[in-house]
């Protein structure tokens, strides 16, 4: 969500005339777009701010923006307070209003509509924003709060942006939203917007993230089974792997609901590539509860799996971490090691198949799972080819092209 608002942010600028770099030296105004999932997040982004101090000695006139779920929380008053170099603060609940309330200060109105530029997964891949916020109540995250209950684009925003970044040459589409398919726009169901996504034309692959195992509506795994150019990838968090803590989580699913989800989705398409979320050392969580997440990763046939150490965003008392901090490490360290392990297996049983792959140079690029594939050469940056997979090293396949 971040990396799409800074796209946005990014846009704004460039319709006024402004040039994105990466060079401190050139820049004109710096935005920190900040996030706070966990403590050390917003770590970063406060030592981020105060090493800006020195680029604002530097220049005097130029403007130092932050904004984003650090600043949501934070507040613009605390952190002008710490940092009196900082020109303006935006919190994440105001994102949409970056354009009117900052940059238009900083120079002529809009000249042209073509100004979004993707800037993070590759240059042919575009984010849609479909959904704000999130309205479920885990009880570790602090997203809700610093984002504000779940607020649905229209289908036709959300179509008419789309169908802009394919016109400035985007050929994959990343629907974006905490609860992505939970997205609903008066009777249109969150399968029926991938539908009419689907049909734009040039699209050449649309993938979403990250859908909730609570939200998966009956329509959706035939679509999924009919449309190829919808991912067969999905990244679905889980958190954990034990009952027990699923509950404590409030996470509205136990781990065989899960799985029987994981079934249901693998029925319509069997070589679905699912990757996951894992949280370890949730306040109270035992070995055993600990167990029952390692012994999932192997369950679940997860490709890969985000592994985090569970970092106390709220002030709750029950919410203080119980776990000892070496515990904690240990936990994660396995839990890391398992599902290392685990996707080498994956991605071995890739061997020998045939997987579409969207190319983004002539010898690199996506496989519809979303492993990265590499070829001697040939691949036509762009365009989708049939690869037949020969190998499998480290988080990539390798293979040879398909005429
Ligand atoms: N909306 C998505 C998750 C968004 S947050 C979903 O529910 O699936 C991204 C990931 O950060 C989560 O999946 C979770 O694994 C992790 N996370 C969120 N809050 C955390 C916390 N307090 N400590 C550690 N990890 C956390
Ligand atoms: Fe946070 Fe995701 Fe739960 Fe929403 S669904 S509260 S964003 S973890």
């Amino acid at each position: 969500m971040n990396e799409a608002d800074s796209e946005d942010i990014g846009a704004a600028f460039r319709r006024r005339g402004y040039e994105l770099t990466d060079d401190l030296k050139k820049a004109d105004a710096v935005v920190v777009n900040t996030c706070t999932v966990r403590q050390r997040a917003e770590d970063k982004a406060i030592s981020q701010i105060g090493r800006l101090r020195k680029w604002k000695l530097a220049r005097p006139d130029g403007k130092l923006f932050i904004v984003g779920c650090a600043a949501q929380k934070l507040g613009g008053k605390y952190l002008k307070n710490r940092f009196p170099f900082v020109d303006e603060v935006v919190g994440a609940k105001a994102i949409e209003s970056f354009e009117d309330s900052l940059i238009a200060q900083l120079g002529p109105s809009p000249e042209s509509e073509t100004a979004h530029q993707n800037l993070f997964r590759s240059p042919q891949t575009a984010y849609v924003t479909i959904m704000r916020g999130c309205s479920l109540k885990c009880s570790y995250c602090i997203v809700p709060a610093v984002r504000g209950p779940a607020v649905f684009l229209s289908a036709d925003a959300i179509l008419e942006d789309a169908a802009s970044k394919i016109k400035a040459g985007a050929k994959e589409i990343v629907l974006l939203g905490q609860t992505v398919n939970s997205w609903r726009g008066g009777k249109t169901t969150f399968s029926e917007l991938l539908s009419k996504v689907l049909a734009l034309p040039g699209l050449k692959r649309l993938r979403f993230m990250s859908p909730h195992p609570l939200f998966f509506e009956d329509d959706f795994t035939a679509l999924l089974a009919r449309e190829k150019k919808l991912a067969r990838y999905m990244h679905l968090p889980v958190q954990s792997g034990s009952d027990r803590i699923l509950k404590l989580m409030r996470r509205g699913y136990t781990r065989g609901q899960y799985l029987a989800l994981l079934e249901r989705l693998r029925a319509a398409v069997p070589d679905l590539a699912v990757s996951t979320d894992f949280i370890v050392g949730y306040p109270g969580e035992t070995e055993e509860d600990f167990l029952d997440t390692l012994s999932l990763v192997e369950e679940g046939r997860f490709t890969m799996a985000y592994c985090f150490k569970y970092s106390p965003r709220t002030d709750r008392p029950e919410m203080a971490a119980t776990v000892s901090e070496a515990a904690v490490q240990a936990r994660l360290e396995k839990l890391l090691a398992a599902v290392k392990k685990n996707s080498r297996l994956v991605l071995n049983e890739r061997i020998g198949k045939i997987e579409e792959v969207l190319f983004e140079t002539e010898t690199y690029g996506r496989a519809s799972g979303n492993f990265a594939v590499r070829v001697k050469a040939g691949g036509a940056p762009g365009k989708i080819a049939e690869v037949l997979v020969t190998g499998a090293e480290k988080n990539t396949l390798s293979g040879k092209g398909l005429l």
